[in-house]
């Protein structure tokens, strides 16, 4: 029996979210499984082209209508949840935008939602961390319910591109009276996204001050890298909430991650599990983060970040 699954794309207007390809690489594990991405959009041609090509999609699914020139969780969790039925699993990423979206689209559908899948044991089973990580549990959905879910994009790899899927038009729902899009506030940054970047530089509380944490923008731009903070550097005001790296925080997996006066506590400490190579920098030998880490200094900050920063260049 095949496995009908239809994943909600994230993405800016223009490009396609790196999450929507990690999906895809999780609901490639379900076994027999057809998969369509739906994306919903003012204008779709440029993102669903994207989409179509994502290996092992078969299908694009469009919905477009004005109400989705800002990506609105109560806008769009009606379209899915109108274009659901014939639909065995309903995935979205476990970034800010599926967090938002999906129980809502879980609630509309009266169903419970599974939340970030980091492993597929069969189409209803799946592996899950809690406990920030300490401990991974296996959840199974019962009685032939949809199965409504965010994918852990830590834990997978993006599947690659190649395919030329078919791209449909669907047509939107009403949109709902109860809520329209006012104003967006965020920060604008040239640096790399701190969820997709490949190589990441995190502050902890360590830094001190807003002003030391420059020191980490300027190492970073020389490595094309993120920028990370601990929640105590968050907390003290030190970096901007959107850089909390962690439990709380945004969980992510890049190629390289150089933790700076942080002292790895379990809550952070998941936030990086999938990290490849791990650098701690910290001045107490005994800090937990070495028990991670692949390559520690053991060392005062202040002397290593603008060691570091001269011999780049
Ligand atoms: C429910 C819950 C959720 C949480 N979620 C998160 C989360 O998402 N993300 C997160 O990060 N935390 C989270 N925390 C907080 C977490 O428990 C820690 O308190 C926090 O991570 C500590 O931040 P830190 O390592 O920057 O600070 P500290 O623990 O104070 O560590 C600072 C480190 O810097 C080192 N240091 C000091 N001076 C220097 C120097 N000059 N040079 C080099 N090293 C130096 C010290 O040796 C120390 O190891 C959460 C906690 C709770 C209870």
């Amino acid at each position: 029996m095949s496995h009908h699954i239809l994943i909600v794309a994230e993405h800016d207007g223009r490009t396609l979210n790196v999450a929507t390809a990690k999906c895809v690489a999780c609901a490639t594990t379900i076994p027999d499984a057809h998969i369509t991405v739906v994306v919903c959009a003012a204008n779709a041609a440029a993102v669903a082209a994207q989409a179509a090509a994502v290996s092992g999609v078969h299908r694009v699914v469009t919905v477009e209508h004005p109400m989705h020139e800002h990506p609105l969780a109560a806008a769009i969790a009606p379209q899915i949840a109108a274009l659901a039925g014939p639909y065995s699993h309903v995935l979205g990423p476990s970034s800010t935008f599926g967090k938002d979206l999906m129980p809502r689209i879980a609630a509309l559908l009266d169903t419970v939602q599974v939340s970030d899948i980091m492993a597929v044991e069969s189409a209803t089973r799946f592996r899950r961390p809690v406990y920030a990580g300490n401990a991974i549990i296996t959840v199974e959905v019962l009685g032939g319910a949809k199965v409504v879910a965010t994918v852990r994009t830590a834990s997978f790899q993006a599947a690659g591109t190649g395919a030329q899927a078919p791209i449909e038009a669907a047509s939107p729902v009403a949109p709902p009276a109860h809520t329209r899009f006012v104003s967006v506030s965020a920060a604008h940054s040239d640096r790399p996204d701190l969820q997709t970047a490949g190589k990441v530089i995190s502050g902890g509380r360590a830094l001190g001050s807003a002003e030391s944490f420059q020191m980490l923008y300027r190492l970073a731009d020389k490595l094309r890298a993120a920028v990370g903070a601990s929640r105590a550097a968050v907390d003290a005001g030190y970096a901007p909430n959107e850089l909390q790296v962690g439990q709380t925080g945004k969980i992510i997996a890049p190629e390289l991650y150089i933790a700076i006066g942080i002292s790895g506590a379990i809550q952070h400490l998941t936030g990086i599990k999938d990290a490849r190579t791990i650098v701690a920098i910290n001045k107490d030998p005994e800090a937990p983060i070495f028990e991670v880490a692949d390559i520690g200094l053991v060392g005062d900050l202040f002397e290593i970040v603008p060691q570091l920063e001269q011999l780049i260049g």
